[in-house]
């Protein structure tokens, strides 16, 4: 899953970054909101987390504009300690949901993670998808209840056709949300982490549909 973290106090940012990298998400950060606003309108994010205090751009503003542009990605606002006003027009303007400052990062990763499965029209944390079980908050993953050791890009790639599991997902996509944009990798390294998951879990597990992408594979032990 691929996150947005919008936040100019490079403290927060911090703890924001490593929080979420550690729940398994991959984590990209923002410090203004001209930039933030054209990286929400011009790539794709499962997520964007977003202060509402910036520079250049106020978030409200980035907010209103991403939704007045029809960009419907979930977005969890941070607001200032005690603000409801805040909260109100945060909400008011397409924010999918709020934190206060200051706040637990335990909360930041529960809410991050509900919003990234509402999105996705599913509401359980555990997923079975034919022989395959991959529990998104726990981040395991089992296939026909033996439990696979998997890498933190491996799971990354699972999540992700697990939660697009209906329809097939192209490698582009698969590389910008495992890797992002800034160091975008070929696509021999995704094929390579495909094979590798391949060995891992078997086969008839993850499926290619060719000159289209990647899928889960539905059908039943
Ligand atoms: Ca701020």
């Amino acid at each position: 899953m691929r996150v947005l973290a919008v936040e100019d106090d490079p403290r927060i940012a911090g703890d924001v970054a490593s929080a979420l990298t550690d729940a398994g998400f991959r984590v990209e950060l923002s410090k203004d909101g001209e930039e933030a606003w054209f990286r929400g309108e011009t790539e794709d994010f499962d997520l964007i987390v977003l202060d509402l205090g910036l520079p250049k751009l106020d978030g409200l503003t980035v907010l209103r504009r991403w939704r007045s542009e029809g960009r419907d990605v979930p977005v969890l606002i941070l607001t200032a300690r005690g603000s409801w006003i805040e909260r109100v027009e945060g909400i008011d303007s397409g924010a999918d949901d709020y934190l206060a400052k200051p706040f637990q990062m335990e909360e930041l990763i529960a809410r991050a993670r509900a919003l990234v499965r509402r999105a996705a029209g599913r509401s359980h944390s555990v997923q079975d998808i034919g022989k395959l079980t991959i529990d998104l908050n726990r981040m395991q993953v089992r296939v026909s209840g033996r439990s696979v050791d998997a890498t933190a890009l491996e799971f990354r790639l699972l999540a992700y056709l697990a939660v697009h599991h209906e329809r097939v997902v192209p490698p582009g996509e698969l590389l910008e949300h495992l890797y992002g944009d800034d160091d975008a990798r070929e696509i021999n390294a995704l094929e390579a982490v495909v094979a590798r998951l391949r060995k891992k879990l078997g086969a008839g597990i993850i499926g290619t549909r060719r000159g289209f992408g990647y899928y889960l594979s539905d059908s039943g032990p």
